[in-house]
Order: structure tokens, then sequence, then C-alpha cells
């Protein structure tokens, strides 16, 4: 389910962490990994009521490990019962990109500020919901740079939830949070991990019949330094980036020219998707008469970018001669421009690739 945040309450209401809490409830940030999976666990085996937030993006790479494991968002209703609640990053969370405070980690992946980012919105969405605390799967020093103990202080301090925010996973090696203090979270059952290996977490998630084997995946597209390249470039040259245009990044062999941006699809799903994504004032082009790729020009379109575009398209399309007809136009179902080119040769496209 998605909801809508901005229509929220009062900013200045904390959530509760009192004593006389009969039923608390937990809202777990969970990314259908291992950690959290094993941090929702904890808390229910004590009894706690547990709901799910998780955060979507067009960076997300979380279905590579739903593919290659038993382990997914599924697993925590059908295991656990915990219902999930879905948020967007949205727009504003490109600004995060751009300039994090906290830096960046090996591409251009800002962990500690995007952790800020989720909290903030997830501390709103507990209001909401009526939860009474949020707790992560985070394991201290499982990431070197945004899971040490100075960055989990940060990210707790900067998101306005010191000493309240609960890492049920690693809450031995941490300062009680309130809710240990009042009782309300049983400290002796929580656990004390630390580290990258993920032998105890299975271990637990075997032994409660959660899932037998784990692949684990590993952040989001931002860690990627292909991506990465590709989102500094869409940053710099966009006047008004958005969430929805960061999906295009996703498809295609990219390239810039002369300051325009071509993109040709490598299979027909990719091809799919460009169609899908095009808005109305870029040229798609096609090889004439021959099977080959979909091509999206974005930018100035002038002739030099058309040529370029064009030698691109017949590369990698089907066309055996060197030289050969593309047609192009700002409406797929009719491309009545058409040009005749040579197809490009590797060393000349590889410059403008990204
Ligand atoms: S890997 Fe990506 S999603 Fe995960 S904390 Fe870092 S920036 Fe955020």
């Amino acid at each position: 389910m998605d909801y809508d945040i901005k229509e929220t309450m009062n900013d200045s209401d904390d959530l509760l962490f009192d004593a006389k809490i009969n039923a608390p409830v937990g809202l777990g940030l969970i990314s259908g990994g291992l950690d959290s999976l094993i941090a929702c666990l904890v808390l229910k085996l004590q009894n706690i009521e547990v709901v799910g937030l998780n955060f979507k993006s067009p960076f997300c790479i979380c279905d590579k490990a739903y593919k290659n494991a038993e382990c997914g968002l599924n697993l925590f209703y059908d295991k656990l019962g915990i219902k999930t609640y879905f948020l967007q990053k949205e727009d504003d969370y490109l600004e995060v990109i751009k300039d994090p405070k906290y830096g960046y980690g090996k591409n251009l992946n800002p962990c500690i500020d995007c952790r800020i980012y989720i909290l903030k919105k997830a501390k709103l969405f507990a209001k909401k919901i009526n939860a009474d605390f949020i707790f992560t799967g985070e394991v201290l020093d499982q990431r070197p740079k945004s899971q040490n103990l100075k960055a989990l202080r940060i990210i707790e301090e900067e998101s306005d939830l010191k000493k309240k925010l609960l890492r049920p996973l690693s809450a031995l090696l941490l300062k009680p949070t309130i809710l240990e203090e009042n009782g309300i979270i049983d400290r002796t059952k929580l656990l004390g991990i630390k580290g990258r290996s993920r032998k105890k977490q299975l271990e637990l998630a075997r032994t409660h019949d959660l899932l037998n084997e784990y692949n684990a995946c590993g952040g989001c597209l931002l860690t990627e330094r292909e991506f990465a390249n590709r989102m500094r470039d869409y940053l710099e040259y966009s006047k008004n980036p958005t969430m929805e245009g960061v999906k295009l990044l996703k498809y295609g062999r990219h390239f810039r020219f002369n300051g325009s941006k071509i993109i040709v699809g490598r299979n027909e799903v990719e091809n799919n998707f460009l169609l899908h994504l095009k808005s109305p004032d870029e040229i798609v082009m096609e090889a004439s008469n021959v099977k080959g790729p979909v091509t999206l020009i974005q930018g100035k379109i002038e002739e030099e970018v058309i040529r370029f575009a064009a030698s691109l398209t017949l590369r990698y399309s089907d066309a055996i001669k060197s030289q050969g007809e593309v047609i192009y136009g700002r409406e797929p179902t009719l491309l009545n421009e058409h040009l005749t080119v040579e197809k490009a040769i590797q060393e000349f496209l590889i410059p403008y690739l990204l």
C-alpha cells in the first residue's frame, strides 16, 4: 500500500516511548533481506507487534535477492504475519544524492544521508499509523563506512531519533535506547551481532523455519560504477532531474554527444521500455527494413547529433552492409524522416559512452 505522507500531522508530536504502553507497535525498516527479517523475528519473539515499511525507488535492486534466494518481502508476511507498507523515495531524494552531507560510499551511494532520509520519512509515517517506535536491521560494522559506531550515532541524531532507534541485531553492543530503559523492550532478548558474517542471522532463520539459504544482495544501483556514471551525467545535464527521469538510466546503452543524450536499446524488452518511457519532445529512431534497436535522442536535435545517433542505430542493428538507412521522428508510429549513414565503428563511439 502506498501512503502519501505529505499530509502528515504535527511534526512536534513525538513517538510515544511511554512506559505505560500496553501493546507497543514497532515500525521496522525492511529491505526484504535477512537482517531486517531477523530484526523482526527478535521482536516478535518478545511479543512486540511489528509492521514493516519498505522504500521503493528506481535504484532498487532488491529483486535480485528475491530471484536467487528464498528471501523477499513475501516472507515477512508468510512466515511472521508482518504487514508491510511501501513508500517511494521521491524527487527530494535527488538532493541527497547531489550533495550528501556525509559523503559517498564507493560510488555515488550516499549511504549515511540515505539512512537519515528514510528514517525521517519513517518517523512521519510511524505517527500516521500510530506506531510507537522505529527499528532497523542494521548491524554494527557490517558496512565499514555507513554502519560503524560513529555512523550509527550520526544517523540516529540527524534523524532526530537519539536513543529512540532500536537496532535489535546489535543492541547489546550499543547504548540502551529509551525503549529498553523503560522496559518496553526486554534488552536481554536482543542480540549483539557485529560484522559482515551473517552466520548468526542464518542460524536463527533456519531454527525458526524462515529460510534455508541466503544470498546477500548489497545495496542499490548507486553502488554500481556504470550506473553511477550515468547518474552523475544525468544530474549534470538535467535542469529538473526527477525520479521518473532516473528510470530511463536503467535501460539501453547511453551516450552523451554534443550535449545531447542518445539511448540505444539492447534487446526487445529494453526497446519496449524506451518507447514506454519516452517523453513527447524526444526523437525515436530505428533502422529501416531491418531488425534493430529503438534509439531515443534527448536534448538538442542538431544535424550532427542525428547523424551520430543514426550511425549507432545502424551499428547495433542486424544490417549487414556498412551503410544503411534509418527512420526517425517524434511519434513512434510515424517515423517519416530518413537518413542514410555509415555504421559507427567501435573506436569512434567509445569516448561518448557513459
Ligand atoms: S546502498 Fe543505496 S539504498 Fe542502501 S543505504 Fe546506501 S544509498 Fe541507500
